[in-house]
């Protein structure tokens, strides 16, 4: 069936139409459709920004300033800039000059009134009726799903005219932090003077919670203190967390709203801009409109925000204070380059921003440097004895990681069983163990690639966090494969030898699996590099161990010094999914029991010989089998 247009543009707010004005200017030629819900377009925000860049919609700038302040506890922070604006556009002016470009656009049509009720492919379905699109570029909000304890910006604001003059017309106030609430949310207000007595002004919190719209409106009234008649009211809620943009989105739900300010109105323009141009040369469509350390360097910004709300101030005033404003303003309109982010960064308190930095990527930056250097000793000092002491005391430590399996299954299995948890835990998982000792003596060729699988499965899926965080179960898996499958690809003899003590002398089939596992490694590094391109660095120090060092010494390496602290990590997570010191220091002292228990059987093996270790080696197999799924149970359980 033949497309009714070329461009079906879903929602005439600011995106909507920003990308129909776009597209007027720059592919004429194209048939574009906006279709918009409301029957007519009333001023219902006002848009504000720095003008760092040129747009289309210069001509509605009403007002502009180019001194702006920033306070907190009666200090305030005044700058000034001669090269850029803070420029005001009400939304009835943007809206009226669209309709008319539009109407000017001999291709393009705007219809009012025209609820979209569903869209499936290239078809839109209106209470009007269906239409076809070549292109659907959709604006509608999605649905308000909020991340578990995410912020958000919310407020509310008055444009108001006073009976006595009390604006600073020359001046725009960002920023007047307010005494934090009782309820640890951070307050400012927000005014733009239009004249000595006509402003905007805005009461704004930054929290992770709904604030009923009387508390807000009481705020600003104690601010303004009587004597003044409102001419219009806005208010908003706007994400202040990354919001994933299906394809085909644009503005907020196409994530244009920067998540650590708020901004978004030129962000969209940049958007349309894009688009529209990609649209008239026929390319493919731009995927991305800053450049990507803006993103990194905004989650991160949020990271140290959420983890202390109080400490906005401490945040933001900084920036003013010690950056160049015209430095600043390129910052935050994201027109900057990376090495006018370094002043940026300098002028933020380092501690709160640099934890903020590790706990997101879960330490992953930290724990790939510690593994680095402890691959690089294995490298360079081979199978020394001081690398042979190191091995053993680093293995206390991978001990430890499943010495408190007992304090993770305690709020799991209370809620069913109450105060005989303890014992249901310890039978359940004795009883796996001892199940799996069972097999490696009924069928140890059974045992041996389950048991490896199992461990694949394990490795990779441990943690559901950071990098490995919404990746496919096969990137997970193959992962934990690389240091299984590279140990047997690089070190066949020595692999063969392990396997063949655990199968009691089945050389053949030993070797067989080692050969087997040996062939998957390169497969399992293209599967799990492509699916997450950040794994990268973590696979590449796995290769050089395993190809470098001894398999054990390599196995033993990646254990204590990668997988135990991953799962130390990730078991040490509050509510919230934050880490936390103190729990991990909880779990740490719960483990000691067992742990003192295992490093002793541990001894008694290394001393006595060959036969203790072999059945050692059996029964700490076995017990990661009820450690993995019980892993794997709260995993499931938390997710
Ligand atoms: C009060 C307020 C003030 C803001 N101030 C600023 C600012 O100063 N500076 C800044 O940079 N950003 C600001 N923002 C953020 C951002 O710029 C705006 O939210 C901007 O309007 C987002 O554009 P949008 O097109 O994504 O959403 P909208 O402008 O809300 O447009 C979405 C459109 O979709 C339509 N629609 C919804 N459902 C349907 C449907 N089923 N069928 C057809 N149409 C539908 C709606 O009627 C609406 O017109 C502000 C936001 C608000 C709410």
């Amino acid at each position: 069936m033949k497309p009714h247009t070329d461009i079906a543009i879903l929602g005439g707010g600011c995106a909507g139409l920003s990308l129909a004005v776009a597209l007027s200017r720059a592919a004429p030629h194209l048939r574009v459709h906006v279709l918009e819900e409301r029957t007519r377009y009333v001023r219902d925000r006002t848009w504000c920004y720095w003008n760092s860049e040129p747009h289309l919609f210069e001509s509605c700038v009403s007002h502009f300033w180019s001194r702006w302040r920033v306070s907190v506890d009666g200090r305030s922070v005044v700058r000034q800039s001669s090269r850029y604006r803070y420029e005001h556009i009400p939304a009835d002016r943007f809206y009226d000059y669209a309709q008319t470009c539009i109407k000017n656009a001999p291709n393009q049509a705007l219809t009012l009134g025209a609820r979209v009720t569903s869209v499936s492919g290239n078809r839109i379905e209106t209470e009007q009726g269906s239409i076809l699109a070549r292109h659907v570029f959709d604006s509608r909000p999605g649905p308000r799903v909020l991340p578990e304890n995410a912020l958000v910006q919310r407020f509310t604001g008055w444009h108001v005219r006073t009976h006595s003059a009390c604006f600073d017309p020359s001046t725009v106030d960002l920023m007047d932090f307010q005494p934090l609430s009782a309820a640890g949310r951070s307050t400012f207000f927000y005014v733009l003077p239009f004249s000595e007595n006509e402003a905007l002004v805005e009461v704004t919190y930054l929290d992770s919670v709904s604030l009923p719209l009387a508390d807000a409106e009481a705020e600003l009234e104690r601010r303004l203190g009587g004597g003044f008649e409102i001419l219009f009211r806005e208010s908003a809620c706007l994400p202040m967390h990354s919001v994933h943009a299906p394809p085909g989105s644009i503005g907020t739900y196409g994530g244009r709203v920067k998540p650590s300010s708020g901004y978004a109105f030129l962000r969209i323009q940049r958007q349309s801009r894009f688009l529209a141009e990609a649209l008239a040369r026929g390319a493919a469509l731009p995927s991305h409109y800053e450049p990507r350390f803006y993103g990194a360097l905004d989650c991160v910004f949020l990271e140290a925000l959420r983890n202390n709300l109080s400490n906005a101030p401490s945040y933001f005033v900084p920036l003013f204070e010690r950056v160049p404003p015209d430095t600043l303003v390129r910052f935050l309109s994201e027109t900057g380059t990376l090495a006018e982010a370094i002043p940026v960064v300098r002028a933020l308190p380092q501690r709160p921003f640099l934890e903020a930095a590790f706990r997101l990527g879960d330490f992953m930056v930290l724990r790939l440097m510690v593994f680095a250097l402890f691959v690089g000793a294995a490298c360079l000092l081979s199978m020394t004895p001081v690398l042979v002491a190191a091995t053993f005391a680093a293995i206390l430590i991978a001990v430890w990681h499943g010495a408190y399996d007992g304090v993770l299954a305690k709020p799991l299995l209370e809620k069913r069983f109450g105060s005989a948890w303890a014992q249901t835990f310890a039978i359940g998982y004795l009883l796996l163990a001892a199940a799996m000792v069972l097999i490696w003596f009924v069928s140890p060729r059974l045992a041996l690639p389950a048991f490896l699988l199992y461990s694949a499965w394990h490795f990779g899926t441990e943690s559901q966090t950071g990098q490995l965080k919404s990746a496919s179960a096969a990137t997970g898996f193959c992962l934990g494969a690389i240091p299984i499958a590279a140990a047997c690809h690089w070190h066949p003899p020595e692999v063969t030898a392990i396997f063949t003590a655990l199968l009691r002398g089945q050389q053949p089939f030993a070797g067989g699996v080692a050969s087997l596992a040996g062939h998957l490694l390169w497969p399992a590094v293209l599967v799990a590099g492509a699916g997450r391109i950040g794994l990268l660095p973590l696979i590449a120090l796995e290769l050089i161990l395993f190809r470098q060092c001894n398999p054990l010494l390599a196995f033993g390496v990646f254990f204590c010094v990668w997988h135990a602290p991953e799962h130390l990590l990730s078991s040490a997570q509050d509510r919230c999914g934050q880490f936390s010191l103190p729990l991990l220091w909880r779990q740490l002292r719960s483990g000691v029991v067992p742990w003192l228990i295992s490093i002793a059987a541990l001894g008694l093996a290394v001393t006595r010989g060959a036969p203790y270790a072999s059945a050692l080696f059996i029964m700490l197999s076995a017990l990661t089998v009820p450690h993995m799924a019980l892993n794997e149970l709260r995993r499931k359980l938390v997710s």
